[in-house]
């Protein structure tokens, strides 16, 4: 079984699916595994990397495509390249299928099985598959090392013969994966840290990092699905949200939010007449920005600066800004995922859909789209 990674498609993509270290574990287990010439070119690994951990370094990707079984990125492919993919070879990337029923179509039209990395089960069993956690927990540490860099403060209180300096303040909207790991850097930096999520499991969470919980009586259903996601809130509770968190958000130095729900677009937390009163010089990262959002005002890959001075920062991928690490964790997902299903007798990858994992990440098999989500989209 011939294992392919492409290099990215898209220019501001840093990371690499697939790393020497994983490449020496797929040959181990008896895997041909071929790589694009410059794969792992932004994320500081030379081919010659790749070459010494056993794999083929190829220069014409389409002729890699096609002889492919198994095909590794980290982006969803661009729509032209489908068709090359061999007939029955398994593609596994991110494939934001809520919002790009058209790949799918075309996986599914070209005989591909198309396993989409976003629908890994949040079980105990597929979280070493986890690449929206690996991910995010990544995204989370660099867009506070990057408010930390951007800031025209210090996070730390720092009591000096001159006065004492206060604590920066940064409040997390969202404690998901990236939400506690921007919390545990933001205090682990000095930082004062408040945050807010509508699962109350959440706030404890923060709590026990050193964060100081916000508690707002949301009234009716919040909490969490099976899978640990929130539910989408109504319009009157997110009303009263906005309205609780607002003035915390204009005490604030940086506010970061990364509140999603899963295959919706992102509620708006943050409004316009909020974002005018932040002061001046203060930052809000949004890193649910790809995903529609939580800051009105926001541009994706644009930083604005509001009347009021505050900036609102856009920018996508921010695991892509430590792509070393996002790329090892990544393409350890990845590799994780291969081994658990690779049958070691037959050399083989069988897809049953009847498993639990499977069903859920498996979109498209033998030409037609197989996950009860996304059969009638
Ligand atoms: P996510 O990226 O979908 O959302 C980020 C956070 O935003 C979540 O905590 C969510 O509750 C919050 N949110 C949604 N709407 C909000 C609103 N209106 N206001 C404030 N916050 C809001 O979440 P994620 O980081 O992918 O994690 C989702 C859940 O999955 C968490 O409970 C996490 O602990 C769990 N998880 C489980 C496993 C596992 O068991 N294998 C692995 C990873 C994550």
């Amino acid at each position: 079984m011939i294992v392919f990674a492409p290099r990215e498609n898209s220019p501001g993509e840093t990371r690499a699916a697939l790393t020497p270290v994983t490449v020496q574990r797929l040959v181990g287990i008896g895997l041909e595994v071929q790589v694009e010439h410059g794969i792992g070119q932004r994320c500081n690994h030379p081919d010659a990397e790749y070459e010494s951990a056993g794999a083929k370094v190829i220069e014409d990707r389409d002729a890699a495509l096609g002889r492919a079984d198994f095909v590794f990125r980290v982006s969803k492919p661009a729509i032209g390249e489908i068709p090359r993919l061999k007939r029955g070879a398994i593609h596994a990337s991110f494939l934001d299928p809520f919002n790009e029923p058209e790949i799918l179509k075309a996986m599914s039209d070209a005989g591909v099985t198309a396993v989409s990395l976003e629908m890994i089960p949040r079980s105990t069993l597929a979280q070493k598959m986890d690449a929206l956690s690996s991910q995010a927990n990544i995204a989370g540490y660099t867009a506070v090392i990057y408010a930390a860099e951007r800031l025209n403060k210090i996070l730390p209180m720092m009591m000096t013969p001159a006065g004492t300096v206060s604590p920066a303040k940064f409040f997390i909207i969202g404690i998901g994966v990236a939400g506690l790991q921007a919390i545990a850097t933001a205090k682990r930096l000095g930082a004062r840290v408040t945050a807010f999520d509508v699962r109350p499991e959440a706030l404890e969470q923060a709590e026990s990092l050193g964060a100081k919980a916000l508690r707002i009586d949301l009234g009716g259903e919040t909490g969490g699905t099976d899978q640990g996601y929130a539910r989408e809130l109504t319009p009157e509770q997110l009303e009263k949200q906005r309205h609780e968190q607002g003035r915390v958000c204009i005490d604030s130095d940086v506010v970061i939010t990364t509140a999603k729900v899963f295959g919706r677009k992102s509620p708006i937390l943050v409004q316009q007449d909020v974002v005018e009163q932040m002061k001046s010089g203060s930052l809000i990262i949004d890193l649910a920005a790809e995903s529609g959002g939580n800051v009105e005002g926001t541009i994706l890959n644009e930083e604005v600066v509001t009347k009021g001075g505050a900036c609102i920062i856009g920018l996508g991928n921010f695991e892509g800004r430590a792509a070393t690490h996002a790329s090892q964790v990544f393409s350890a997902n990845l590799g994780n995922f291969l081994e658990h299903f690779w049958d070691k007798e037959e050399k083989a990858f069988p897809i049953d859909l009847e498993d639990e994992i499977l069903k859920g990440c498996v979109l498209s098999h033998e030409g037609k789209i197989v996950h009860e989500r996304f059969k009638n989209h």
